[in-house]
């Protein structure tokens, strides 16, 4: 690995921005806001609406789209400040975002939409003023996306769709959907598909949450009954949704060094949880099989970290992404599932109950809540956005060269 080539999020030029931003973080997210816990013993409504107004606030004070276009309604930053924004944002503990497709949807309004797309969707999208989801999953179209069934057929100046989809995270709370549907059903079955942004009030549209074992509110079914789109929404051109995609479920799949910050937070959750955690009378953290666990997820997790900087530094001097992608979802995926094993030892055999397994002595419930939910959570992360075994496949066989079976 050649370090030489990663990023340095330390370096003396983003510091400003760096203490600037933090600076704002420290005088605008609330104390309540910040003991463990908080976002996770509060209802889905609630949390999505106090999360959507600190999204806006954010944005007015200019702080959301750090690397997006100032005439697109972003900050016009660099690679490296949106690193050091991410790291910041983890840092601090701040409100996930409300609208997580924001660095898949956008960047591909970026770069493959229209004018009036562009000025139309990235603001509002930046501010959170509009949610949006993602409409790819069918109940037979998942890791071979291309099987979809959901038909788009041209009447005159719009679109008519039928079908259903699955999996669509937050759907019932969204406003907006970027849709792949059939529109040829001639040719190879990758060919014939479109993109389409949907507006989610359109008649026709029935969006169903789906329980989440966290208990949460969070993916969706979506049925779709004559639903008319105009044909000006099409993202990226009739009959060339495989080429949009494929751009950006690579962007889904390059995590960021944001993503490390966020799990170097869980890391740090845990070891205060393993000192609250008893293990035959003692501290969990003073077991010795334990610790050479949790030593062995510290080691993963530098691992990551070097991984990410690497992957930021090819997306800056402009490399593509092709060869990071399915390592960099693949290993995020098994390293924080790995940690979340580590979890479950720590906090005994009933750790999934809400008040936790009773045998492990006094834990801050807060505290336990939210290892509850992040590591419940992290059994989709092998799944969503492409599985584990699919990354494995396009890595032996794209970027190691390695025969098919
Ligand atoms: C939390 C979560 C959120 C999601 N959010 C969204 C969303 O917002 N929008 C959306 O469109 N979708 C979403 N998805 C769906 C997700 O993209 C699919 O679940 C995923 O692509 C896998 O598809 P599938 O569930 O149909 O499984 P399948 O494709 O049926 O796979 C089943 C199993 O077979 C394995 N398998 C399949 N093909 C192969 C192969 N060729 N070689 C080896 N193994 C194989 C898979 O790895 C998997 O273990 C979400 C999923 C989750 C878990």
């Amino acid at each position: 690995m050649n370090i030489a080539t990663t990023v340095d999020t330390s370096a003396a030029e983003g510091q400003a921005f760096r203490l600037e931003f933090r600076a704002w973080l420290e005088a605008n997210i609330p104390h309540e806001w910040r003991p463990a816990g908080f976002w996770h013993m509060m209802d889905d409504q609630g949390a999505i609406a106090l999360r959507r107004e600190w999204e806006r606030k954010k944005y007015d004070a200019g702080w959301a789209g750090i690397d997006f276009p100032v005439e697109y309604g972003g900050r016009g930053g660099t690679p490296l400040q949106r690193a050091i924004y991410e790291e910041e944002m983890a840092l601090a503990n701040a409100p996930e975002t409300a609208n997580p497709q924001i660095p898949i949807i956008g960047p591909s309004l970026l770069l493959f939409g229209e004018e009036w797309q562009k000025k139309r969707f990235i603001k509002p999208l930046l501010r959170s003023d509009e949610l949006w989801c993602q409409g790819f999953s069918e109940p037979n179209a998942g890791s071979d996306l291309a099987s979809l069934r959901t038909k788009a057929e041209l009447q005159g100046d719009h679109f008519v769709i039928n079908g259903q989809k699955i999996w669509t995270s937050f759907a019932p709370i969204c406003d907006w959907m970027f849709l792949l549907a059939r529109t040829t059903s001639t040719g190879k079955k990758h060919q014939g598909l479109t993109l389409f942004l949907i507006d989610m009030k359109t008649p026709g549209i029935d969006a169903r949450f789906i329980k989440h074992m966290t208990g949460r509110l969070d993916f969706a079914e979506v049925f779709l009954d004559d639903v008319k789109v105009p044909a000006e929404n099409v993202l990226g051109g009739v009959d060339q949704g495989w080429k949009v995609i494929n751009g950006l479920l690579r962007e889904e799949r390059v995590a960021r060094i944001g993503q490390y910050a966020f799990y170097r937070r869980h890391l740090e959750l845990l070891v205060r949880f393993a000192k609250q955690a008893k293990r035959n009378g003692r501290p969990a953290a003073e077991d010795p099989v334990l610790r050479q666990k949790l030593g062995q997820v510290c080691v993963d997790m530098e691992l990551l970290r070097i991984h990410s900087l690497e992957t930021m530094a090819a997306i800056a001097n402009g490399a593509g992404q092709d060869q990071d992608a399915p390592l960099t979802k693949y290993s995020y995926g098994e390293t924080h599932q790995d940690m979340g094993e580590v979890f479950t030892d720590l906090a005994g055999a009933m750790w999934h109950l809400h008040e936790g397994d009773p045998t492990q002595g006094d834990v801050d419930q807060g505290l336990l809540r939210e290892l509850q939910f992040i590591f419940m959570r992290t059994r989709a992360e092998t799944i969503s956005g492409g599985t584990a075994q699919i990354q494995r496949n396009i890595i032996g066989e794209r970027v190691l060269g390695l025969p098919r079976a």
